[in-house]
């Protein structure tokens, strides 16, 4: 686009800014303990003040609450979101984008405030608007606009019980493929997208350290000799936190295991098997399952592990089929 162009194409964007996505919707049913049971269930979290209404009773909580975390669910469509494309203003935004070559999207961050708990019987309502668009950027993906949504969660009395921000990025990919891969074999390329680097904190440095080092270790409990991963201060079964590790022989077999697909993060090759790897030793890993063809992955397949340098800054460990004799 030319500098005119690029002009009269901002302000159709910013015309956006303000406007809300679509009239206030009000959630199809008040708060309520099954569906509060149905996610505290899913969630695995056994707190009793979402479930146990005499537990709840006695609490702080002076009764059942739903899960903070549920605020958005009351609002939601459900299963008519999976079918028809609801045509609201955020829905016109991106076409808006979309016509003008910004067809990527990506979800960049979100942030969620809660006001109050809410109690059974509570009427959520959602009201969302467009509250900002960025000025041009030029990001890893590409250049483009983030745009920033604000949902604000009212009761049935109209007063704020939550409120959630919601930050995407509209860009023109780089390769002109919307699912936003960013693997290019172009030579001018810059130095080739390396792995994500492994948080290393004051609990867990030494375990990466030693990888860098080839070997994979195992914390163990110096008071009572019970195998941790991933590492972490204090034992779990006596409450020590003296420990030491051992060598691990990276000899095991895979527990569970998932390919991904998409969305393809640069510095991988996909697909990519990911999987919990159940060592001789006691402890489970999880790790990348390569040198076979991902559709023949099983589970309880025998696996062995090398540390291996994956990318230029990086050294993992890789589990390869028994078999391969590696
Ligand atoms: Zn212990």
């Amino acid at each position: 686009m030319n500098p005119e162009e690029t002009q009269a194409f901002e302000e159709k964007i910013y015309a956006f800014i303000g406007r809300e996505n679509g009239p206030p919707k009000k959630g199809h049913d008040a708060v309520n303990e099954p569906m509060i049971r149905h996610w505290a269930e899913i969630m695995g979290d056994e707190s009793p003040v979402y479930t146990d209404s005499e537990a709840a009773i006695n609490s702080s909580k002076g009764g059942i609450i739903a899960p903070p975390s549920m605020l958005q669910t009351w609002s939601m469509e459900g299963y008519s979101m999976a079918g028809d494309f609801v045509q609201d203003v955020q829905r016109g935004l991106h076409n808006v984008f979309d016509e003008h070559g910004y067809t990527g999207v990506l979800g960049t961050n979100t942030t969620t405030e809660f006001f109050r708990d809410l109690k059974p019987g509570d009427e959520v309502t959602a009201h969302t608007v467009i509250d900002s668009i960025s000025e041009q950027k030029a990001t890893a993906r590409g250049i483009g606009y983030f745009i920033e949504t604000v949902t604000t969660f009212t009761d049935q009395d109209g007063e704020d019980v939550g409120r959630q921000v919601f930050r995407v990025l509209k860009f023109v990919p780089a390769d002109g493929d919307a699912s936003a891969s960013s693997e290019s074999t172009d030579d001018e390329s810059p130095a080739a997208p390396t792995r994500i680097a492994s948080p290393r904190g004051h609990d867990n440095g030494w375990w990466w350290n030693a990888i860098d080092e080839g070997k994979m270790l195992i914390q163990r409990c110096k008071n009572c000799q019970t195998l941790r991963h991933p590492p972490r201060p204090m034992c779990g079964e006596c409450q020590s936190i003296e420990w030491d590790s051992i060598e691990s022989s990276m000899e095991g077999e895979v527990f569970s295991f998932t390919t991904l697909h998409y969305p393809k993060i640069p510095g991988y090759d996909y697909p990519l098997c990911c999987a919990v790897i159940s060592l001789n030793e006691g402890t489970r890993i999880v790790s990348n399952i390569v040198g076979i063809d991902h559709e023949d992955v099983t589970i309880g397949m025998k696996v062995k592990g090398n540390i291996e340098q994956v990318d230029e800054k990086t050294m993992l460990p890789q589990f390869y089929p028994a078999q391969a004799g590696e």
